[in-house]
């Protein structure tokens, strides 16, 4: 459930599909966790182990204050302050008596630690009461003795102990986690050429390697990618051939029948011989073109195409076509470039289909248009329609709709259609309504060859 809510936020997308960026975010909270940890064991040790020798201090500043006596000696207050590099000022019910330099001020003394708590805490007896604080962002101490306030504070700025530990203690933790991040990108980098191989895999090239890199799993893996990959070129060339051998063979003798028909006197069966032959001779030219459009080795050979003449050639090649199909439209008059024989075998079977399954007393309708960069062909019949469940499995190889299957056919040709409208760039659309009719819109954009 986090899964699916973490992902629906646009944030996170992106990292769930890329593995180097999940490191690379896991790499920086690592970061940002380990310099909290710094940070805590820095201040923790600085406040708790420092206590016991705080403690000692309060005592040491008020056996120096008591040396001072009674009223306080100026001249060994300032021979004290001297030596210990320090400033400070004497205080009496709340008015500055002497300090050193003048203007030595009290104003803004913050206490954080006092003797009274420390010393009870470590049972220490400490003479007189002292705190410890900041005085103007100087460490300072405050000392109480028989009415008089004693204030000293450090003559320079020490470094804060954020400068002092935190900050190159974070300084080389980022340091450390690029270097480790990018030696995880490193060892990870034959996934990259993996996914890059497989991709081209797609898109047909079954020749090219995955580099190896190293001796690891990763390159262990790599080696077994290539191996699949050749495997299944040479599955590939061995189901061609195979194919071919046996199209050849079957259209052999399929040959001979044709020249036989010719040949025999005329019977009363000889045209529906000659239509069962044909009909043998397109399934293998179909089973061959569908074997040979499925990715990855789809070839097109593309050539321009003068598009009134292509339409025409398609109507021309239908026996009764003035009567059973009309041309809606003008044909737009431009040269399209196309695999012609292919593009013309999808649009037979889309007429073909239109004709056989789509029969009512209406002609099938034609038209082509331009629409910005593409060109949309129809074919409209106003037959029985398929319903929106079969329309779904049409273009699968082998499908037929069960009312239909007494039909002549084989269920190839509208997967091969959309094969050869895909290779092209294009798209097949079905759009039928039951009762009414069928449409077939192939669209396919206009290309410079
Ligand atoms: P087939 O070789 O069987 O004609 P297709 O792939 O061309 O194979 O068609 C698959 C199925 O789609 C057909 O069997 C038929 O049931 C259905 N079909 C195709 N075109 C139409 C259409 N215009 N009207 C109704 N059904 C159709």
């Amino acid at each position: 459930m986090w899964r699916s809510l973490l992902s629906n936020i646009s944030f996170f997308r992106p990292f769930r599909k890329s593995l180097f960026l999940r490191i690379a975010l896991m790499v920086t909270t690592f970061t940002g966790a380990l310099i909290m940890v710094v940070y805590f064991v820095v201040y923790l040790s600085f406040t708790e182990q420092d206590t016991i020798l705080d403690t000692h201090e309060f005592y040491y500043y008020s056996k120096m204050v008591e040396s001072w006596g009674m009223p306080p000696d100026t001249t060994k207050i300032l021979k004290d302050l001297l030596n210990l590099k320090m400033i400070g000022g004497v205080y009496k019910g709340g008015e500055k008596i002497w300090s050193h330099p003048k203007d030595f001020s009290n104003q803004n003394y913050q206490e954080f630690s006092d003797s009274k708590y420390l010393g009870e805490l470590y049972n220490i007896s400490i003479p007189l009461y002292v705190t410890f604080g900041d005085l103007d962002n100087y460490p300072a101490a405050r000392v109480e003795n028989d009415g008089y306030t004693y204030y000293l504070a450090i003559d320079f700025e020490s470094p804060s102990e954020i400068m002092l530990r935190i900050v190159p203690a974070s300084i080389l933790t980022v340091f450390f986690m690029i270097i480790l991040f990018l030696f995880i990108r490193r060892y990870l980098y034959p996934i990259k050429l993996m996914k890059k191989r497989v991709l081209a895999l797609e898109q047909g090239d079954l020749n090219s390697k995955v580099p190896i890199r190293g001796e690891d799993e990763l390159a262990d893996l790599s080696k077994t990618i290539n191996k699949l990959i050749d495997d299944i070129k040479s599955l590939l060339t061995k189901k061609q051939e195979l194919l071919a051998d046996v199209s050849h063979e079957l259209r052999s003798p399929l040959a001979r029948m044709q020249l036989l028909i010719e040949m025999m006197p005329p019977h009363k069966n000889t045209t529906r011989l000659r239509q069962e032959v044909n009909f043998l001779e397109r399934i293998i030219s179909n089973l061959l073109l569908s074997d040979k459009l499925s990715v990855p080795y789809k070839t097109l050979n593309l050539k321009e195409v003068y598009l009134p003449d292509f339409i025409d050639k398609i109507i021309a090649r239908i026996p009764q076509s003035s009567s059973e199909v009309k041309v809606l439209g003008d044909i737009p008059d431009i040269h399209i470039c196309v695999d012609e024989t292919k593009m013309r075998l999808a649009f037979q079977n889309l007429v073909d289909n239109a004709l056989k399954y789509g029969h009512s007393d209406k002609p099938v309708e034609l038209s082509c248009a331009r629409r910005n960069k593409a060109i949309i062909f129809s074919v409209h019949d106003f037959g029985p329609g398929i319903s929106e469940e079969n329309v779904k499995k049409l273009t699968e190889p082998f499908y037929r709709v069960p009312s239909d299957r007494q039909k002549e056919g084989f269920g190839l040709g509208l997967s091969i259609t959309k094969k050869i409208v895909e290779a092209h760039g294009g798209k097949l659309i079905i759009h039928s309504v039951p009762g009414e009719g069928s449409t077939f819109i192939v669209e396919i954009p206009i290309r410079k060859k």
